[in-house]
C-alpha cells in the first residue's frame, strides 16, 4: 500500500493557461521544459475559456485535480473579483496572472509580471539598482502597471509615465500614487533627461508595427534601455539605444521569469531560466 508520501512524490500535476483565444502562447513550452528538467509528473496545458466561462471554470481548477492555471487576456482583470484572495501587489496592479489553488481549495491570486521584469533586469545587469535615479516608461497599459508597481517596490524614486492616449497615464499615476507621475506624450523626448532607464511597455517596435517614434537624444548613455516587446528580440529601439552606448534588455527575459513564481508554488521547484530554456522559446517566437 502507499504511504500518503509516497501517494504525494507520484501526484500527477496539472497546471495551465486560461485565455480567449490561447493557441498561440509559448508558456506551455516553458513549463513542460521545467516539468521533464525536474523530472516531475504533470503537464501544463492550455484551457481556453470564453469570458462567459470564466467563473466556472476558475471554481472547476480544484475539482479537476489543478493546481493552478496563468491567466491571459482578456482575463487577467476580471478574475481579480472572481479568486478568494489577492496579493496585494496584484491588487495595485489591478490584474492577476497566476491562481494558486489553497490546501482547502480556495483560490489565491497574483500578479508575477512585475517579478519577472525585475528578474530580467538583475539577470543581464547584475549590480542593477532601482533607486539611482528617474525612470521614464513608455505606455500605461496592463504591462506598465506592472513594471511601475514593481519599480517603486524596489525604491525607484520618480517613475515619468508618458502614453498617447493621456487619460491612461494620468489614471495610473492617480492610482499607483507615490513617485508616479503622467508626462504628456508630445513631451516624451524631453522625458528622458536624468533618466536612468527606460521602460517601453508600448506595442510600439512589435513585428508588424512601427518602431516607438522617442528621439533619445536626451538620455543620458548611463541609462539602461529595456524594452517589453520580445518578436523581435532587438527592437528599433534597443538598437538605436546600443548604438549610442546604452546597455540594453530585451523582452523575453521577462516572459521567462515571470513564470518561475507561478512554477514554484504548483510544482514546488523554484525553476531557472537556462540558456537551453531560452533557446527553446527563441525557436518558438
Ligand atoms: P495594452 O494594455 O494593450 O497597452 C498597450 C500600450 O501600447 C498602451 O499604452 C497604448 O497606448 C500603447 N500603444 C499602442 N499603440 C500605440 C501607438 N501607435 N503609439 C504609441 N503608443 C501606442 O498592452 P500590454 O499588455 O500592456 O502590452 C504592451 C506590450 O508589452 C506588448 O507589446 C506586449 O507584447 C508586451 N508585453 C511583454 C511582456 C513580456 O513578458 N515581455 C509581458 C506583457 C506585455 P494607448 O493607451 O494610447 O492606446
Amino acid at each position: 500500500m502507499q504511504t500518503n508520501k509516497t501517494m504525494e512524490h507520484s501526484r500527477f500535476i496539472l497546471a495551465g493557461l486560461m485565455g480567449w483565444p490561447v493557441a498561440h502562447s509559448r508558456s506551455p513550452n516553458i513549463h513542460n521544459h521545467w516539468i521533464a528538467e525536474h523530472g516531475l509528473r504533470g503537464a501544463y496545458v492550455l484551457l481556453p475559456v470564453d469570458p462567459a466561462n470564466l467563473a466556472q471554470a476558475l471554481r472547476a481548477l480544484p475539482v479537476l485535480g489543478f493546481a493552478g492555471c496563468n491567466l491571459t487576456i482578456p482575463h487577467k482583470v476580471a478574475a481579480m473579483a472572481l479568486v478568494d484572495s489577492v496579493e496585494p501587489a496584484a491588487r495595485r496592479i489591478g490584474a492577476i496572472n497566476t491562481v494558486v489553488v489553497q490546501p482547502d481549495g480556495s483560490l489565491a491570486g497574483s500578479n508575477t509580471d512585475g517579478f519577472g521584469y525585475i528578474q530580467s533586469l538583475l539577470a543581464e545587469v547584475p549590480n542593477w539598482r532601482a533607486d539611482v535615479g528617474p525612470v521614464a516608461v513608455m505606455g500605461a497599459g496592463g504591462a506598465a502597471r506592472a513594471v511601475v508597481v514593481s519599480l517603486i517596490e524596489q525604491g525607484a524614486p520618480e517613475i515619468r509615465v508618458c502614453n498617447r492616449s493621456p487619460g491612461k497615464a494620468q489614471q495610473l499615476a492617480v492610482e499607483i500614487g507615490g513617485p508616479v507621475h503622467a508626462v504628456p506624450w508630445q513631451e516624451r523626448h524631453g522625458a528622458l533627461a536624468g533618466a536612468a532607464l527606460l521602460v517601453n511597455t508600448t506595442s510600439q517596435g512589435m513585428s508588424g508595427q512601427p518602431p516607438l517614434d522617442l528621439a533619445l537624444d536626451g538620455l543620458p548613455a548611463t541609462a539602461l534601455v529595456s524594452d517589453l516587446v520580445y518578436v523581435p528580440q532587438d527592437t528599433p529601439l534597443l538598437a538605436a539605444a546600443r548604438a549610442r552606448g546604452n546597455r540594453c534588455v530585451g523582452g523575453l527575459g521577462m516572459l521567462l521569469h515571470q513564470a518561475r513564481p507561478g512554477f514554484a508554488a504548483w510544482f514546488g521547484q523554484m525553476p531557472a531560466v537556462t540558456p537551453a530554456l531560452r533557446a527553446l522559446v527563441e525557436r518558438s517566437l
